[in-house]
């Protein structure tokens, strides 16, 4: 594999829907995606809640999911944007239908939707409360379907290539050969998720490092809003776990409530809307309680509601939390925020463009002016379907005039087998525990936590050289982590409104 015609890097629902619609208008062209796991190691299956769409037109409309985005958005949305999103979703949905994807109906054979915070109406569609397992099965199960198509796992992303500041490919590790190679491409698409493992407590799986942020930063590529990570405020609270599991905002759409060791329900003390207000007002308010009464957790409390009619919506959250030792009929289930959500990226154009030519950026990596400095809850699976279909339509008008680079950058250079390194491990956990602490508590100096992460990335540099080549690909990832992070700690810096509030 020398090169292809659209190299996509992740194989969630941004990367799987680009390549889908692409190999759907142009079967002459080739398309590989790598993916530095399993293909169905992504976010996008860890998606309870579902997807935001405006579909029952009588009681809601464009203009209320609109409001609702600005709202929740903190007045840092892109307008134009946001209506773009929310008036192609309709359109967006049909596509997913088209390629099998289920959601749920009710008995009249209308969409059951689910109503979440910072939404005035219900309008989410979902498939219990599984919705991205849905997606990421059904999607990866369509490839099949397009021999133009090839998947490639365990190849992890290293570095783009570019000259004259267009991008002509990738460089890459392949896990299984141990070998570093290069791809030339004439689209490059990063399609990388997140970077939730930045911190202690997060909803986010073990790929998400912030990769494609980096590497683009590195590439030279515009980033922006880095320092909107959202936290989500109810996350299962297990010492000792990453990633937290998730308790679906859809839970309190569903009725029930946030109460503190005295068992009050204490939202309504900082929004009208009580549970239903938006995750950056809860996870502030609950880390506003934590730190007066010094506890570690509060709790979801879903005793008063339909024990049967819960099970059918949240049969995964149920069974967790069960196997956990919490039955959430019987007693209140331990809750605290954690990171779920980067609203920041490398900076996208409303085609899905970065500031690097051939190089777009599609998904949770993208920053697209869609959620300003707070997510509405179910808009990125949203988001990631209309930035793909965008970016798909605008690398049509122009992949005909790209030509390869006829430059090769890089030897097909053997590093032995990949394993995971111990030395690494204690690293990755100081950084996690440096950059929680920074982003929760107000006691953190930020030439502090410069400092340590200036030390930690000496320190993984002389490990790397010193030490079997074996660690590469953690070696990798944990510099871009470091490099994420400094990005992260800058974006803070020159927003001082930033706000924080304490986790545990
Ligand atoms: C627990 C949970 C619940 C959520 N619930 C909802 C919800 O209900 N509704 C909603 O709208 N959103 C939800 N989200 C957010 C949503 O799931 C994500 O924003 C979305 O799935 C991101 O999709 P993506 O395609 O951009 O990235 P991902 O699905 O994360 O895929 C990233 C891909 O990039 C690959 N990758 C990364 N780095 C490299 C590299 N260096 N080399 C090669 N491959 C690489 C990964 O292996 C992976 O395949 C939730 C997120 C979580 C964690």
């Amino acid at each position: 594999m020398e090169k292809t015609d659209i190299l996509i890097v992740g194989s969630g629902i941004s990367g799987l829907f680009f390549a889908i619609k692409m190999a759907k208008k142009r079967p002459d062209l080739s398309i590989t995606i790598l993916t530095k796991a399993s293909a169905d190691s992504t976010n996008t299956r860890y998606a309870q809640g579902g997807i935001a769409v405006v579909t029952n037109t009588e009681e809601d409309s464009f203009e209320q999911h609109i409001r609702d985005t600005l709202q929740a958005g903190g007045g840092s949305c892109n307008t134009e944007i946001v209506r773009m999103v929310v008036e192609q979703a309709p359109e967006r949905l049909q596509e997913l239908l088209n390629l099998q994807v289920d959601f749920d109906t009710t008995v009249s054979g209308a969409w059951d939707l689910g109503l979440e915070g910072g939404h005035s109406h219900h309008r989410i569609l979902h498939y219990k409360d599984q919705s991205g397992l849905e997606m990421e099965r059904k999607l990866l199960r369509q490839l099949s379907r397009y021999p133009n198509i090839v998947l490639f796992e365990d190849y992890f992303s290293i570095d783009l290539t570019t000259e004259n500041n267009c991008c002509t490919g990738m460089s890459y590790y392949d896990k299984t050969r141990g070998t570093i190679k290069h791809i030339r491409s004439r689209i490059t698409v990063l399609c990388t998720g997140g970077c939730g493992q930045l911190f202690q407590n997060t909803t986010n799986p073990e790929i998400a490092t912030g990769d494609g942020v980096a590497m683009a930063f590195r590439a030279g590529a515009v980033i922006k809003d880095m320092q909107y990570i959202q936290f989500h405020p109810t996350a299962l609270y297990e010492t000792g776990k990453n990633p937290l599991f998730l308790l679906s905002e859809a839970v309190r759409g569903f009725g029930a409530y946030i109460i503190n060791h005295n068992y009050e329900r204490f939202l309504f003390k900082y929004d009208t809307r009580g549970e239903l207000a938006t995750r950056d007002i809860i996870s502030k308010a609950i880390g506003t309680e934590l730190l007066k009464t010094s506890e570690k957790h509060v709790y979801l409390d879903c005793r008063h509601l339909n024990a049967k009619r819960f099970y059918e919506h949240f049969p995964s959250i149920t069974d967790y939390c069960l196997k956990s030792g919490f039955d959430p009929a019987k007693e209140p289930i331990p809750i605290v925020p954690a990171a779920h959500y980067q609203c920041g990226g490398i900076q996208v154009d409303k085609n899905a463009r970065t500031s690097i030519q051939n190089l777009y950026a599609v998904g949770e990596c993208a920053q697209t002016g869609l959620h300003g400095k707070n997510r509405l809850a179910s808009n990125s699976l949203l988001e990631a379907l209309v930035f793909a279909h965008q970016g798909m339509q605008s690398a049509l008008k122009t992949i005909d005039s790209i030509r390869f680079s006829t430059v090769i950058t890089l030897n097909q250079q053997p590093i032995a087998s990949y394993s995971t390194t111990p030395s690494i491990k204690p690293l990755k956990a100081l950084l996690q525990k440096t950059m929680t602490a920074f982003f929760t508590t107000e006691a953190s100096d930020i030439n502090t936590v410069r400092n340590t992460l200036k030390k930690l990335k000496q320190k993984a540099d002389s490990l790397f050289q010193s030490h079997d080549r074996n660690s590469f690909p953690s070696y990798i990832e944990f510099r871009n982590m470091l490099t994420v992070s400094m990005i992260l700690l800058e974006h803070s810096y020159s927003t001082p409104e930033i706000e924080s509030f304490t986790t545990s």
